[in-house]
């Protein structure tokens, strides 16, 4: 594994040392033949020490069966070969110097290769193994992930009340319905509206306004089993799926909601504002053709439920 001496040699001796990746030779007994400075550097063991040791005694903490099978693979094939850290994410434990904001990366992630050095009778007698350092690449990677989760989650979103929007909502609804006739289970929905919420606004200003709303999703979402699905469906329209629900006992929950809203007054920064609730609940059935019709159903029994005074609960069974 010496050189000639000559200057090509002494020159690829200087680039083998201080290129920025670790490289490492071993013989077939895995003891180590060339060590270089990144090595040397993030491991904090010196060429001369390293030199002639036993690899798995300088690193206990190496997977052993696996890089030995590598290695023995790389000897017996003299294939090159590659892990990348998305695979196995290091194989050297080192630590990397990027700050406290990448804690969630322990140490320096690493891609390796492995490569056959052949003798003059074309024999491999070394592997050489480069390591290097794609703790960045990994880092960003992450943060992509996690943007891109981040961005998913918003755009199903309600900004204001941070329950699902209306896009959402809908293909919940639109699952619920396929299931609902896969299963034979009873499926029920609410449409809720917020009554004379204009004159809300009007009085006591739209920040107040907001207010009301956040504090109506608070109170109607404490009030739902943790498999019912609520979302904004506009302005101050919310709705509800209930999925394993037959109309009684959707009648049951639409009540309870109405209560919760109407029973004490809503405290904003304009002072306390009482308030109600006005729902219209619909089951699927089979003349319901789609969850388009269904909310349409309850739509109407919502709009029943405002003519015949507000506050109270129609179902679209009361003859909607
Ligand atoms: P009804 O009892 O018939 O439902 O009467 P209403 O006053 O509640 O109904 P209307 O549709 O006339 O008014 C709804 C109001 O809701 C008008 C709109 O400005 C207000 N609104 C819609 N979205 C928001 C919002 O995000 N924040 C606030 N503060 N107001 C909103
Ligand atoms: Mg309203
Ligand atoms: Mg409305």
């Amino acid at each position: 594994m010496s050189g000639d001496g000559g200057p090509d040699s002494e020159l690829l001796e200087v680039i083998v040392d201080r290129v920025n990746v670790g490289v490492l030779v071993v013989d077939e007994r895995f003891a180590v033949a060339r060590w270089n400075r990144f090595m040397a550097m993030h491991s904090g063991i010196a060429p001369l020490e390293a030199l002639g040791r036993d690899l798995f005694e300088l690193f206990p903490d190496l997977p052993r069966r696996w890089l030995t099978q590598k290695l023995r693979s790389v000897f017996l094939l003299g294939n090159y070969a590659f892990t990348s850290w998305e695979q196995r994410p290091y194989l050297f434990r080192f630590p990397h110097n990027r700050p406290a904001t990448a804690a969630s990366v322990d140490c320096m992630r690493q891609d390796c290769t492995f490569i056959p050095i052949r003798d003059a009778t074309d024999r491999v007698t070394h592997v050489c193994i480069t390591v290097t350092d794609v703790t960045d690449a990994c880092i960003y990677q992450m943060q992509l992930l996690d943007a891109m989760r981040r961005l998913e989650e918003m755009s199903v979103r309600d900004a204001l009340t941070g329950i699902f929007n209306r896009g959402h909502i809908e293909a919940r609804l639109r699952d619920e319905v396929a299931r609902s006739r896969r299963h034979g289970d009873p499926l029920s929905v609410i449409l809720l509206d917020v009554d004379d919420f204009k004159r809300v606004n009007d009085r006591h200003g739209h920040k107040a306004g907001d207010t009301v709303l956040r504090e109506v999703v608070r109170r109607i979402t404490g009030n739902l089993r943790q498999h019912d699905v609520c979302g904004r469906y506009g302005g101050e329209e919310f709705t509800v799926v209930l999925p394993g629900t037959d109309l009684p006992s959707a009648r049951v929950v639409a009540e309870r909601l109405r209560r919760a809203v109407a029973c004490q007054a809503v405290e904003t920064s304009a002072g306390p504002i009482k308030l109600s609730i006005t729902l219209g609940v619909a089951q699927l059935d089979p003349d319901t053709i789609d969850h388009e019709m269904l909310l349409d159903r309850a739509d109407r029994a919502l709009y029943q439920g405002k003519r015949a005074g507000r506050d109270r609960v129609m179902t679209a069974a009361d003859g909607c």
